[in-house]
C-alpha cells in the first residue's frame, strides 16, 4: 500500500492527492505540483500524520491559505499539508479567546467583533489562517497579531506538542520564531483590548471598505499582498517607511515581466495576469529591487515567501 492510501486509511477525514499542482492552494494561483497534497486536517490529526510522514521519510511543509507564498513552477519535492478551514473553531474563556490554527484570521476578527470579546478589527480582511498570521506576525494599521497572543500550542517537526507563552515566539515586525523553528501552530489563545461592539463594527466596516478600494481582491486578481517588507526606521522616533513609496519614487510602477505586473493602486503589490508564471513574479521582484537600489542605494527585502527553485 502506498503512502497516500495509508494516510487515507488511517486518517479518514483527510483528502490526499498525488502530484497535485499547488496553484489551487495559493492566492497567487501559481505553482507546480507536490508529491502529496493533504487537505482537511484539523489539529487532532496533525501529530499522528506528521509522525507517519517521518516514518516514511517524506519531507513535508504545512501551509495555511497560501496568501503569503509563491510556489515555483516546478513545484516542491515534499508533501504539503493544507491546514486551513472555513469552519471557525473558536472558544471564549472569560476575557480570552482560544482558536484553532487553521481558522481564517478574518473569521476570528468577525467573531470577536460580533461577540464583543475584544478588538481584533485591524485583522479585518487580511487573508490567511491564524497559523499563518502568527508565524508572520501579520498586522495592519500599526498593530500586529503577536501583541495580543497569550499562549500557543505548537507541534514540533518530529510530532511532539508543547504549549509556549508569547515571549517564547520572539515576535518582531512580520517575524516570529516559528519562521526558523518549523514548528506548527496548532492553536492559540489571545487576550484582546476591550472595546464596544459598535466601535469595533464601525472600524471593521471602514477597514473592509478601505481594502476594497485600495487592494486587489485575490479571488479575481491573484496576488499575495505586499511583496517587500517596509523599511526599518533610522531612529527610535521615526516610523517604518512604506516600501511602496520607494518603489513609486524609483519609477517601478510600470515594470512588467510576462504576466506579472504591479497593481496600479499599490506599488508594493504584484498581480498576476493570464499566462503569468511564478518565475515571472520572481523576475519582476528582481527588477523592483534593482530599481530601488539604483535610486536609493539600499536593497528591499522580500516579505512573501518564495518556495522551490527560482
Ligand atoms: C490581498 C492581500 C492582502 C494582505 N494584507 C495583509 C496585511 O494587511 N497584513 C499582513 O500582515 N499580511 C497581509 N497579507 C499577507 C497574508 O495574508 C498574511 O501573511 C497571512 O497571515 C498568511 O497566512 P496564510 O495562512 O495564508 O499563510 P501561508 O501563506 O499559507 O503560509 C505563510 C508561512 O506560514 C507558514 N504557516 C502557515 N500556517 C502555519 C501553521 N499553522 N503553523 C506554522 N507555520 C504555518 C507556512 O509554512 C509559510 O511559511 C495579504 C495578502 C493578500 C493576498
Amino acid at each position: 500500500m502506498n503512502l497516500a492510501s495509508t494516510i487515507s486509511r488511517l486518517f479518514p477525514p483527510l483528502t490526499v492527492t498525488e502530484n497535485k499542482p499547488l496553484a489551487g492552494c495559493t492566492t497567487f494561483a501559481l505553482g507546480g505540483p507536490c508529491p502529496l497534497l493533504i487537505e482537511g486536517s484539523g489539529a487532532e490529526e496533525l501529530p499522528g500524520l506528521i509522525k507517519l510522514l517521518n516514518r516514511h521519510n517524506m519531507p513535508f511543509l504545512v501551509i495555511g491559505q497560501g496568501s503569503n507564498l509563491i510556489v515555483s513552477d516546478a513545484g516542491l519535492g515534499k508533501a504539503v499539508i493544507r491546514f486551513c478551514s472555513d469552519s471557525p473553531k473558536i472558544e471564549v474563556q472569560e476575557n480570552r479567546v482560544g482558536v484553532s490554527g487553521n481558522t481564517l484570521i478574518d473569521d476570528l476578527a468577525r467573531f470577536t467583533t460580533e461577540h464583543g470579546t475584544g478588538d481584533l478589527s485591524f485583522c479585518s480582511g487580511i487573508p490567511g489562517t491564524v497559523g499563518g498570521a502568527v508565524t508572520g506576525n501579520a498586522g495592519a494599521l500599526g498593530r500586529q497579531i503577536g501583541d495580543h497572543l497569550v499562549s500557543a500550542t505548537l507541534l514540533s517537526p518530529s510530532g511532539d506538542t508543547r504549549t509556549v507563552k508569547c515571549n517564547d515566539l520572539e515576535f518582531a515586525y512580520r517575524h516570529s520564531k516559528l519562521k526558523e523553528s518549523d514548528e506548527i501552530l496548532l492553536a492559540a489563545t489571545f487576550e484582546l483590548p476591550t472595546e464596544s461592539k459598535a466601535v469595533m463594527q464601525a472600524e471593521r466596516e471602514r477597514i473592509m471598505q478601505f481594502r476594497k478600494e485600495h487592494h486587489p481582491d485575490w479571488h479575481t486578481t491573484p496576488c499575495a499582498g505586499s511583496v517587500f517588507r517596509n523599511i526599518e526606521p533610522t531612529s527610535a522616533v521615526e516610523r517604518r517607511k512604506a516600501a511602496g513609496w520607494f518603489l513609486e519614487e524609483a519609477g517601478a510602477q510600470t515594470l512588467q515581466v510576462g504576466g506579472a505586473r504591479i497593481y496600479e493602486k499599490h506599488a508594493n503589490i504584484i498581480v498576476a495576469d493570464c499566462e503569468c508564471t511564478a518565475q515571472n513574479v520572481y523576475d519582476l521582484t528582481e527588477r523592483m529591487i534593482a530599481a530601488v537600489k539604483e535610486k536609493f542605494g539600499f536593497t528591499l527585502v522580500r516579505e512573501v515567501r518564495f518556495l522551490g527553485n527560482f
